[in-house]
């Protein structure tokens, strides 16, 4: 059946996230857990080759934009060949990347002269000693020098994502907003979602969007909703009346977005999700690695599609209990 892939509550999907290692350099933990972390081994991850060939089939079902994640994406070798080799894939409008930035000052160049579209780079805190206790790295001025080299290296729409934790994060909202707000980036706050992998999320930890509008109007400034933001953008986005610039909301828990949801996401080990809630996955590994042909694999995402719930894993509304932490799903 030929695109585009659109569910069965009317929702099209043209977005896919691809996860490219479930590795990372840093480890925050309210993505995975400071030690013992069991990482697939490399036979499991699927080569650059697999990636492009599923890339082709999706395409051609009306996915237009990837991005890029993981684990971290700049910890797999040779991503920039295969930000490249996208890149090329007929049908495919744009390859993004969401980055921790600690690799990026090294990257930055490269990823754009392979094509990459665009960069969303986490950053939680401008504190050194925070950030090495929410990350359990000391990496903050590689993060910084790495946003800068990605603004020298042409990169315009930089987004920042910071995840928002009750207890953690009240203290940064302010000095993030002004950070971005000063140099030309959107900041977005993401409320922390149940995928950590150590079942610590609790709905009090959650700090909710309402909340973190309310530090900055308190700190900064009033604010306005943007009422031309992209209907498929995650983000509930807003600019500050005295021109500091914009900052978005992404309500997953308190306001979930589920309904105007458009993305699937393809975990390193080839397995298709369509939701990161999903407590279902579909095997794209295992089919392309034993010779079946695109229309196999069209039936397959097709599959997944249609199984799609309504909201956050389920049809009922809670969040589907989902045993995967964000890392290995690829956020
Ligand atoms: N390593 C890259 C990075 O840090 O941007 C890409 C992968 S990371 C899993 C993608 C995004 O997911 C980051 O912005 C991270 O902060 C966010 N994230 C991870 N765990 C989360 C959670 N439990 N709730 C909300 N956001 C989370």
């Amino acid at each position: 059946m030929p695109g585009p892939l659109v569910d069965t509550f009317g929702r099209v999907h043209r977005d896919l996230r691809v996860s490219v290692t479930d590795r990372c350099n840093i480890r925050c933990a309210y993505c995975m857990p400071a030690h013992g972390v069991e990482f697939k081994p490399h036979s499991a991850i699927l080569t650059f080759e697999e990636i492009e060939r599923f890339i082709r089939v999706m395409a051609g079902l009306g996915v237009r934009r990837l991005r890029l994640t993981g684990g971290e994406p700049l910890v797999r070798r040779g991503i920039c060949r295969l930000v490249q080799m996208l890149s090329a894939v007929p049908g495919v409008a744009e390859v993004a990347m969401t980055t921790n930035g600690v690799l990026l000052a090294e990257y930055a160049d490269e990823l754009r002269a392979a094509g990459l579209a665009r960069l969303n780079i986490s950053l939680d805190t401008l504190d050194r000693e925070k950030f090495r206790e929410i990350t359990r790295r000391d990496d903050l001025a590689k993060v910084l020098e790495g946003i800068a080299a990605a603004r020298r290296a042409g990169f315009t729409e930089i987004k920042l994502n910071a995840v928002a934790i009750r207890g953690q994060s009240e203290d940064d909202v302010v000095p993030l907003a002004r950070f971005a707000g000063q140099n030309g980036f959107e900041l977005r706050f993401i409320e922390f979602m149940p995928l950590d992998g150590q079942d610590r999320w609790e709905q009090c930890r959650v700090l909710p969007g309402e909340e973190i509008l309310r530090l900055l109007a308190a700190g900064i400034g009033p604010l306005e909703p943007i009422v031309e933001a992209s209907s498929r953008a995650p983000a509930t986005e807003y600019r500050f009346c005295d021109g500091l610039g914009r900052v978005g909301v992404i309500a997953s828990v308190s306001e979930p977005f589920c309904d105007r949801c458009g993305r699937l996401r393809l975990t390193a080990e080839g397995m298709l999700r369509n939701c990161l809630f999903s407590t279902e996955d579909w095997d794209v590994r295992a089919l392309l690695r034993s010779g079946a042909d695109d229309g196999a694999l069209a039936d397959l995402v097709w599959r997944a599609v249609r199984a799609k719930k309504r909201q956050r894993g389920t049809d009922q509304g809670q969040f589907a209990e989902t045993r995967m932490a964000m890392h290995e799903i690829g956020g």
